[in-house]
């Protein structure tokens, strides 16, 4: 971070028409944490709180391009990454990420609520090689934790698990979510090779929580890019989303936005 500087993230991520979640959803978040937001835009979706109803994919190169122009001049204190697509964008971004040098917060982003395909199924194999092992942090939910490891993850031991699993291939740190973990209490677990903090709170019923995930990593990001201690950083992002949950505007016939 350069002095006095608020904080620069360069986000990887695709953009969502609605508004709640995807690059919409991270520059929001990024911008009231007081950081400053640069975009690689990675797919177009058309969606709103009912579901993805289109996706033009960006080529690769133009990934590179623009991610490039952002490095060469404005320049990122950290990386967040999200929708990323297909394989050649993984692979892409892996390079970007090396010659950035700095920190990257990954959202391994693969399906909407919805069940969109965000990442090819094809695609999952090259984010295991490449994406896992340059993670700062890795912030997957349930279903995401089990595709990439293979464990189920259905209780606090299986978040252990499966993140622990994860830090041996290579992730610096992993915050498992416990959203899509029954009960009636969601934990969100951070484990890093020192041992492990928990984050817990009563779940909140509403249906309003459309990017909750990309929220939580680019507010996870924002506090790396702005000199934040790791669990510092996830602390304000967990507290920060737990408020926009709470705070949502109730737009929508679905899963609505938060209030970022
Ligand atoms: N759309 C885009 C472009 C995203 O990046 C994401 C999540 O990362 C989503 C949709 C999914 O959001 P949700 O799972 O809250 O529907």
């Amino acid at each position: 971070m350069t002095p006095s500087s608020p904080g620069r993230v360069l986000v990887i991520a695709g953009s969502d028409s609605g508004g709640g979640a995807g690059i919409q959803g991270d520059i929001k978040t990024i911008t009231a944490l007081g950081g400053y937001a640069a975009t690689a835009i990675t797919a177009i979706t058309a969606q709103n709180s009912l579901g993805v109803s289109a996706i033009q994919r960006i080529e690769p190169e133009m990934v590179e391009l623009q991610a490039r122009a952002v490095l060469a001049d404005i320049g990122a204190d950290a990386i967040k990454t999200g929708m990323l697509g297909g394989r050649k964008i993984v692979e892409a971004v892996a390079a970007l990420i090396d010659e950035a040098g700095v920190p990257a917060v990954i959202d391994p982003v693969m399906l909407a609520k919805s069940g969109a395909a965000l990442l090819k199924p094809g695609a999952i194999k090259a984010f295991e090689a490449l994406m896992v092992p340059r993670a700062a942090l890795l912030t997957p939910n349930a279903p995401e934790a089990e595709a990439l490891t293979g464990l189920k993850v259905e209780d606090l031991d299986g978040q252990r698990r499966a993140g622990e699993a994860l830090l041996k291939r290579g992730a610096r740190a992993v915050l498992m979510k416990g959203g899509h973990v029954a009960g009636a209490t969601v934990t969100d677990l951070l484990i890093t090779p020192d041992g492990e903090t928990s984050f817990a709170g009563p779940r909140l019923e509403t249906r309003h929580t459309h990017g909750t995930g990309c929220a939580l990593a680019s507010a996870c990001a924002t506090g790396l890019a702005q000199g934040m201690s790791l669990e510092a950083a996830v602390a304000r992002a967990w507290a920060y989303v737990g408020e926009a949950i709470r705070q949502a505007p109730g737009f929508g016939g679905g899963a609505g936005p938060l209030d970022l």
